[in-house]
This record gives C-alpha cells, structure tokens and sequence, in this order.
C-alpha cells in the first residue's frame, strides 16, 4: 500500500504546504499508516483564502443557470468515480463499504440539490410598498466561506455545505479532519482532472487546531460551517462571533430511543441495531440509549441481545462485514474506558464486545465488538456522556413522561426516535421531545437534502441549520432595493 502525501489544493493547483509538522493517517482496520497529512497554519490557509477571494468576483458573476450546469457535470464526474471514493472512506474512516457507498449517496445528492440554485436562489418583491415605490429583495453571495470538518463522514459533511455555496456564488475552502483526509483529496483531484471549477472557486487545507484557528481569525472569510465535537463547536461559534462571521456549528449528541410497550419489536429491532452499531457508534446520529417503557423490556432485551450478537466485525472492505473499526487506537481506550466506566458505576454487561473475534488481517485494528449494558440508570455516565463508539445503554423505566424527562435534561439534542403503536403517544413525543431530528418508528434518521439537518441545546450552535432551505439562506445575502421612478 502506497502511503498518500496530502497536499493543499490551491487556486487550482496542489502545492505542498509551509508546515514541517505531519501527521499519519492510518486504516483503522489494520493500523497501517496509508497517508501523510501536513498540519498547515496561518500562510497556507492565507494562500486559499486569497485565492478564493481573487476567484469571487467572477464566479459571482457567472449566471445561476450556468453554475447550475457546472454542478450537473460534477454530479456525473463523481458518480463515475463513486466506487473508488467509497473504498477510499472505508480505509480510512473504518466504515464497511455499504456504509461508505451511503454516505457517497448522501454527498452527491447535495449536488443534485443544488443542481437547482436558478429557482433556489430566486428573490421576493412587492409592487407599492408606498404609492408608486417597489420593493425586490435580492439574494447575492458573499464572498470565502470555509468548512471544518470532522472524522466520521470524510465526504458527506463536506459536501452538506460546499456545493450549495459555491452554487450560490460564494467561493470555498475546505479543511477535511486530519483523522480522514485523503477522500476528500481524492474527490479534489478528480474534480481538478476533469477541470470543473475555475481556479480558486474550491480549495482546500489540510490541518488540525492551527488551521483551524486561521480560519476563525481569517479577516476575509465571511462564515464558516463546522461539524465535530461540542467543546471545539463552541469554540468556533464564540470566535466566529468576536470576528463577526456568519457560523453554524454542528456539535457532539446523546441521542435516546424510546421503545413503547405496544412497539413492534419485528420492526423496531433491525431499526435500533443499525442505529446503534452503524458505523461502530461513530455518528452524531448513533442511538446511544434506548428507553424502554413497563413490560416490553425484557423481550427487548432479549431480541436486541440475540441481534448483536450476530454482527460479523472486521475490515470494512470485506463485504460480509456488518461493523467496522473505530478511527484509532486512542478513541478505541476512550471507548473501553467508558466500557470500564458503565461496569465501574454498577450497570450490567450484557454483551461484551471488548475482544471481537475478527477476521485475519485485523488483528492491529482497533475494533471493538458491540456491546449493551442493561440497567443502566439516568445519573450513570454512561447514560450522560457521548461514548461515539458501539455500545448501548438500555434503561428500564416505567413511564412515557419519565423517558421525556430524562431524555431532555440531556445537555445535548441532536436526534431520538419513538418505536410504538400508538399515534398520541407519537404526537406527544414529536411535541415535546427537545431533539430537534425526531424519528416515529424508524431509527434515527439523517433527513434528506431538501430538509434541515442539525440539532439543539449542546449539538448546534447556531440558527440556519445545514442543507435544505437553510442552506440558501447561510450562503447568501439578502439585499432590500426599493426603487421610485
Ligand atoms: P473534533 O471536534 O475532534 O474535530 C473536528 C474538527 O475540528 C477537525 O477538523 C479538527 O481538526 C478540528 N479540531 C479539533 N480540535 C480542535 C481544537 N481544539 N481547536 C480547533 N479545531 C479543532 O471531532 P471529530 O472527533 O473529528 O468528530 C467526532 C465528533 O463530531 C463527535 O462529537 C460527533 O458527534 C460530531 N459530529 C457531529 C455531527 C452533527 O451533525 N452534529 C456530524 C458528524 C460528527
């Protein structure tokens, strides 16, 4: 396996970067080092920026229709490559190749979407605002924004933001994890061959803190999409704030599952394993605990139990495999530290995946196998704290209103999903739940490109959430002209 050099992509050109320092990026299923990613500060990022400053004005001038044809040339550049991008993801991300072909999927329909920026990124008026004065608001694009992006969706959540900006009118810079770049640098050196985009329209960084703080500190950049954990989301929404950028910033979640006792447990079961164990627990959309109501616990119990411990863990290339690693060794110990903690703090193992029988070939990867603790009660931290690895929490209660309660004193509220019968008990939870991305008997769901994605409380800050709707309105500007003749 040749070991990948990242590089910057700039002005259309890859330039190595200014940094001495490097990091390695390793395949998490076997530990091999398949890249080098340099951790480039203040002068690269500066490079990007001005070369996407430079590109706006022209880009910006570009009619709508004709960016919209650009997008529709990128969305079958991409579609062409999908299988090689979705093997790049599974190597280093550690997802099994049907997750990484999802989550190609999802990339790509963002461009699709934004295929439509002619009649997305239409205006309002209104004739006598006053006797003989109109009245046009106008959507214009603002110049660089950037992306901070996190580990666990290499192309996914980069491709949430950049396509409709740069559909809009707005130039970019990407910053991919320095975890898992090298897709996105794959997807980057695909789109310069095939020469998309005019020089400096997309560029990218590579780095960890230090270009990240560059970005936040950049005087041209006009907002910036971040995606990963809460402490760092804060951080980026506070200094995007001091430095008057627009931001969202996308955070950490705990997301509950309720299970109902008239739940169908046929349906419910398949539904909570792949929200649970998808992408080894690496999601901000992994059920994390799952609530169940008076007397379906036990069967629950059982049947969830029975599920997992089928699942087939190892390298995600293989196509039998069901789970994936985790990114590295140091999150795999964080994990097993919280497995230690939850067993420390008096809840019940039930299924042990600390030594998962994998295949040959993983045995230096960092898997863990699934793993459910029952009894798990509210004050436990494994309860409270974002664990981001596969393992469940079941709590056993005895009311709706209690799961609710329990549920929204979390300091998160990214997703959660009811499994149940009962259309009022459904409505209820829809009502009242403090998740902003609510599920009515289907696992936590990733809504599509036409509608919002984000959460509330400690997993966003912000008000215009990614994609859909909002999207238009974060890459854009809305200008008032009112006109008398
Ligand atoms: P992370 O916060 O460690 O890193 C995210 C980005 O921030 C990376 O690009 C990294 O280089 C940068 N960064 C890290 N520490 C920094 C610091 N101290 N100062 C400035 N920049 C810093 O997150 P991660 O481990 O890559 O991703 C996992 C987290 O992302 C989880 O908490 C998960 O829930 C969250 N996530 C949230 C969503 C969502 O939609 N809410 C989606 C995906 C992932």
């Amino acid at each position: 396996m040749t070991v990948k050099q990242c590089r910057n992509y700039i002005n259309g050109e890859w330039v190595d970067s200014k940094a001495t320092q490097t990091v390695d990026v390793r395949n998490p299923a076997t530990g091999e080092i398949i890249g080098k990613v340099p951790l480039c500060g203040p002068s690269d990022v500066d490079a990007a920026v001005q070369a996407a400053n430079q590109a706006f004005p022209d880009w910006r001038g570009t009619p709508p229709a004709t960016r919209a044809r650009v997008l529709f040339r990128l969305r079958e550049v991409l579609e062409a490559n999908f299988e090689e991008f979705s093997r790049v993801a599974t190597m280093e991300a550690g997802k099994t190749i049907d997750e990484a072909r999802a989550e190609m999927r999802r990339a790509f329909d963002m461009v699709e979407r934004a295929c439509g920026i002619p009649g997305l990124m239409l205006g309002s008026n209104l004739e006598d605002v006053a006797r003989g004065v109109d009245c046009v608001a106008i959507r214009q694009p603002l110049g660089v924004f950037a992306a901070i992006n996190p580990f666990n969706f290499p192309a996914m959540v980069p491709f949430w933001f950049w396509p409709f900006a740069v559909a809009c009118g707005n130039t970019f810079v990407l910053k991919p994890s320095e975890q898992s770049p090298l897709c996105l640098q794959r997807i980057l050196e695909v789109i310069d061959a095939e020469g998309i985009f005019p020089p400096g329209v997309l560029n990218l960084v590579n780095g960890g803190k230090d270009a990240v703080n560059a970005i936040l500190e950049h005087p041209v950049i006009k907002g910036v999409s971040f995606v990963g954990s809460t402490n760092v989301a804060r951080l980026v929404y506070r200094k995007c704030g001091e430095t008057g950028k627009r931001v969202q910033a996308f955070g950490g979640a705990k997301n509950f599952m309720v299970v109902m006792p008239d739940a169908d447990l046929k349906m419910t079961i398949p539904a909570l394993v792949s929200s649970v164990y998808g992408c080894a627990g690496q999601r901000c959309l992994a059920g994390s605990v799952v609530q169940t109501v008076g007397a379906i616990h036990d069967p629950f119990v059982a049947a969830m139990t029975e599920a997992a411990a089928k699942f087939k863990v190892g390298n995600g290339l293989d196509e039998s495999v069901q789970m994936g690693p985790v990114i590295s060794a140091a999150h795999r110990a964080r994990v097993l530290a919280y497995i230690e903690q939850g067993i420390a703090e008096g809840a019940d193992l039930i299924l042990d995946g600390r030594n998962p029988k994998v295949a040959p070939g993983g045995e230096n990867g960092y898997f863990i196998g699934p793993c459910i603790f029952d009894n798990v009660k509210p004050h436990m931290t494994i309860a409270k704290e974002e664990i981001f690895g596969p393992v469940l929490a079941i709590m056993p209660l005895d009311s709706f209103d209690e799961a609710l309660d329990i549920m929204n004193a979390n300091p998160y509220g990214n997703a959660t999903s009811i499994f149940t019968s009962s259309g009022k008990a459904a409505r209820e939870f829809t009502y009242r739940a403090d998740a902003s991305m609510v599920g009515v008997n289907i696992g936590l769901a990733a809504p599509m490109s036409f509608f919002p994605f984000g959460g509330a409380k400690g997993s966003f800050f912000g008000d215009l959430k990614a994609h859909g709707p909002d999207a238009i309105e974060f890459f854009t500007d809305r200008k008032v002209v009112t006109t008398r003749w």
